[in-house]
């Protein structure tokens, strides 16, 4: 098997590798390290997860193991990201793979913080700075940041940067680096507008696409039709006593939501404590610590605040509310199963999110195994007013049958722990009417009149 010290990275970066227990680089990791290190720009699609940090981060500190050859203080890399989090969590891995390389000096700019601190670093001579848009912005407008001898611009979840709405903010920063730069883009996807910016800001780049992972591999995925809200709410509670999770993380729709449900879970007794972008940044820093020493056992986010948590003891992910984005399914459920470990993830859909679900079981390219708790069945039938083509083989228009809800997880009590049983998620039953998806049953309403039962 392909080994780090294969890849010609220094040695000082390969010691530090053995040292946090790296041993084998991952995909995106033997693919990328040798090319940059070559000096190609890179277009990355490769997601949350895959080790896509250490894939630019050690071509990029492998730079430092030279003198530099520019003038100037400056930084030679710089890494945008999206959200404050990602940066911090950059900045943390950065120095732990050049914890062998003397005199490193990293900064961090990100919004929600004091810009004394930042200011500071700056005026220091800094290698690394890692940076959301919005801030580096204001600090290039103040004129604190020379870009004199950078050397690698690092553009990490470029689509995300996309859709925050950091396009002007990325374009102005990319014109006032070196044109003689080495660029690296990561991006879950290269279609569309991400393809656009990558044309513009990179200079005859190699391409490198790993695949997207077709299964949740380590994490076990369910689907679960709610009726309403006070339905959901049940559910949540039902799993949260039935599964035996270590931490859980919840996702919500909206900021007020997760304030919502954290205070309802605090009052029903478990450790909770809610997580989004309106908080103070120190708020939101305590908060993350307080998850990774387990004194938070459920965390209620919304998606922006939960990129990037990498907190391998969370066993649980319950998506509450749906993603409003296909894409940010796969970027929430892989805050569990990290680390080579087991995850669940469950996802609660109201009964009239059907097309919801299809969208992301479309991009997924796969169907979530759709369950039931015993005694908190859906009664609501499931409206499906999506117009879009159905999956190949899933047949003909039903007429508004009843979901079977029978069947549950293998008959018996279905959530883990506590009961004795097997507990584990079973699917809903296959097959005749009302079985899942793809099944060929029709068992789907398709007239598109939202009527229920
Ligand atoms: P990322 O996709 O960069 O968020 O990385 C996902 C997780 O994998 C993080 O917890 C990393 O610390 C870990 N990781 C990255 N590369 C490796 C590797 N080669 N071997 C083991 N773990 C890794």
């Amino acid at each position: 098997m392909l080994q780090f010290s294969e890849l010609g990275l220094p040695a000082v970066i390969t010691r530090a590798l053995e040292e946090v227990g790296y041993t084998t680089p991952t995909e995106v990791q033997a693919q990328s390290i040798p090319a940059a290190l070559k000096g190609a720009d890179l277009l990355v699609s490769a997601q949350t997860g895959s080790g896509k940090t250490a894939a630019f981060l050690l071509p990029a500190l492998a730079k430092l193991s030279e003198r530099s050859t520019g003038t100037g203080s400056g930084p030679r890399i710089l890494v945008l990201t999206p959200t404050r989090e990602l940066a911090q969590q950059i900045e943390k891995n950065a120095q732990t793979y050049a914890s062998g390389m003397r005199g490193m000096r990293t900064a961090c700019l990100v919004g929600g913080q004091p810009f004394g601190f930042q200011t500071r670093a700056l005026s220091r001579p800094v290698d690394v700075v890692v940076a959301t848009p919005g801030r580096l912005m204001d600090h290039m407008r103040q004129g604190r940041i020379d870009y004199s001898r950078l050397e690698m611009l690092v553009l990490d979840e470029a689509d995300r940067m996309l859709d925050m709405g950091f396009i002007e903010d990325i374009e102005t920063i990319v014109k006032a680096t070196p044109a003689t730069r080495q660029t690296l883009l990561f991006s879950a996807t290269l279609d569309g507008n991400v393809g656009r910016l990558a044309r513009e800001l990179t200079n005859n780049p190699e391409r490198i696409e790993i695949a997207r992972q077709e299964s949740g591999g380590n994490i076990a995925e369910h689907l679960l039709y709610a009726d309403d809200m006070r339905h959901k709410e049940r559910l949540l509670d039902a799993i949260l006593k039935d599964s035996n999770f270590d931490q859980a993380v919840v996702f919500t729709a909206t900021k007020i939501s997760t304030e919502e449900i954290a205070d309802k879970l605090s009052d029903m007794g478990y450790a909770a404590a809610c997580l989004h972008g309106d908080m103070p940044q120190s708020w939101r820093n305590r908060t993350l610590n307080d998850l990774r020493r387990g004194r938070v056992r459920v965390l209620v986010a919304t998606d922006v605040a939960a990129r990037g948590i990498d907190v391998p003891t969370i066993t649980h992910v319950v998506n509450f509310d749906l993603p409003k984005q296909a894409e940010d399914y796969v970027h929430r459920i892989g805050r569990t199963g990290r680390a080579g470990r087991d995850g669940t993830a469950i996802t609660l859909a109201d009964t009239r999110e059907f097309h919801k679900v299809r969208r992301i079981e479309q991009y997924l390219k796969r169907t979530l195994p759709e369950g039931v708790i015993e005694g908190l069945e859906p009664t609501r039938r499931i409206q499906k007013t999506t117009g879009g083509p159905r999956r190949p083989g899933s047949g003909g228009a039903g007429n508004g049958q009843r979901r079977n809800s029978g069947g549950g997880y293998g008959g018996n009590k279905s959530y883990g722990g506590g009961n004795g049983g097997n507990s584990s998620y079973g699917n809903k039953r296959q097959g005749g009417q009302g079985g899942p998806r793809g099944n060929g049953g029709g068992s789907y309403d398709r007239r598109g009149s939202g009527s229920r039962d």
